[in-house]
């Protein structure tokens, strides 16, 4: 069923609650605010008019959407108007290549150590400032010589298996976290999950929050070919990328406008890896043979976590693990928004978004931080200096695995 956006424009009561919460509107005079970029400047919007350039400053977190109490879908306008935007005025060829991990990934997997080295050269980062406009202290992902898919195939199965779970691992675990999207595999076979792992593409997400929304849409619907006979077979599906799983849950569906389906199946059938062992905690299910780990930990959700609407499912389960002193960070969003802050012309912006929560985590003396985004842990650990970890890492750890 399509979402009507648009309209929910005219439940605006101008209470200005989200402009309070904007973390950009904060942080810039830049960006004048959701309210303004968002349902005032939408109505007076018609296909084919201008949009005024100013929303691009906007990072598509979500926030404004989730604390308008009037249901006003305020990024969701937004990123329709961005996506208007590109039409009229072109994509960046900036905006074209980091928008799509899954090239950039195939690219790079086959020289991972000479493309890492060369990358980590401040030469390479100033060339890349100057020619691409990616800020040359962006926190950058390595990749890893051999992908989450290879892994997976070649690894030694467990027998006994009671249930099957499909694993949508995304693409910052198949081309630069491996070890992360292993884990997963490896803590849910540890709940007695037999773990199926289908080649899969990337959601689309990148090329969406860019504005870029007909390769959006074509690769949403490639991938989710692959995942709905699964689906239909009655697997549950689980991704470790909070905002991978909302893409499919939500996401494209409401902004990018796919009305179909697979989709609908693929959305109902996805959990977020940590709603899932939550559940199962909750169902009495959850294996909690965990180890102490004496270790101070600052938990972040990202805001695409409170888009799913679930509580904080990564910070009950790190809960459980005895001796592990999580400290609930209460900071909106980390600045990063996906690649916004890669951006040359943006990231000071997002540095200034994320100040205080790396104040916290400085504060804290943590030995690590935790936090369920890919994108915002690279971020977190390049500001602080201190490891970010998927709250997973934190559980393999406790549950002696591997
Ligand atoms: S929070 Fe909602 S109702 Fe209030 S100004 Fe913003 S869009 Fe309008
Ligand atoms: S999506 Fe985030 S940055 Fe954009 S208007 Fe809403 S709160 Fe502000
Ligand atoms: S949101 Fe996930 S699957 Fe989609 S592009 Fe990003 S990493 Fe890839």
């Amino acid at each position: 069923m399509s979402v009507d956006i648009r309209g929910s424009l005219d439940n605006c009561v101008k209470c200005t609650i989200c402009e309070t919460f904007c973390p950009v509107a904060q942080a810039t005079p830049l960006f004048p605010g959701p309210k303004y970029a968002g349902p005032q400047s939408e109505r007076y919007r018609e296909p084919g008019t201008s949009v005024d350039a100013s929303l691009d400053y906007c990072s598509g977190c979500g926030i404004c959407t989730q604390v308008c109490p009037q249901g006003v879908d305020i990024a969701e306008i937004n990123a329709r108007a961005r996506a208007q935007m590109r039409t009229e005025r072109g994509m960046p060829l900036r905006d074209r290549l980091i928008a799509r991990p899954t090239l950039l990934g195939r690219l790079a997997q086959p020289v991972a150590p000479v493309a890492n080295a060369v990358m980590r050269t401040g030469l390479a980062r100033r060339a890349a400032e100057s020619a691409l406009g990616i800020h040359r202290d962006a926190a950058l992902p390595s990749f890893s010589a051999r992908t989450l898919q290879s892994r997976a195939r070649r690894r030694r199965r467990p027998g006994g298996a009671g249930r099957t779970v499909v694993y949508f691992h995304g693409c910052a675990a198949n081309y630069n976290e491996p070890d992360v999207g292993m884990m997963a595999i490896e803590v849910l076979e540890h709940n007695g999950f037999e773990v199926i792992v289908p080649p899969q593409g990337c959601c689309g997400l990148p090329l969406q929050s860019n504005g870029n929304f007909g390769p959006a849409r074509s690769h949403t619907r490639e991938l989710v070919s692959r995942l709905a006979p699964l689906a239909r077979d009655g697997h549950m599906i689980v991704a470790n990328s909070t905002s991978c799983g909302l893409m499919l849950k939500r996401e494209a569906r409401e902004i990018l406008g796919i009305d179909d389906p697979d989709l609908a199946l693929v959305g109902e059938r996805m959990f977020d890896i940590c709603e899932l062992l939550r559940d199962l905690h909750d169902a009495g299910e959850l294996r909690t043979d965990f180890h102490p780990l004496p270790m101070r930990v600052p938990y972040h959700q990202p805001c695409q976590g409170r888009g799913h609407g679930f509580g904080k499912p990564a910070l009950d389960l790190l809960r459980l693990i005895p001796e592990l002193e999580v400290i609930e960070t209460d900071r909106e969003c980390c600045g990063v928004a996906g690649t916004y802050g890669l951006k040359k012309e943006k990231y000071e912006i997002a540095m200034r978004v994320g100040a205080s929560l790396f104040a916290d985590i400085a504060e804290a003396r943590a030995d690590c931080t935790a936090c369920d985004s890919e994108t915002c842990r690279w971020h977190i650990a390049k500001a602080t200096g201190v490891p970010a970890l998927h709250p997973l890492e934190l559980l393999h750890r406790a549950y002696r695995l591997s």
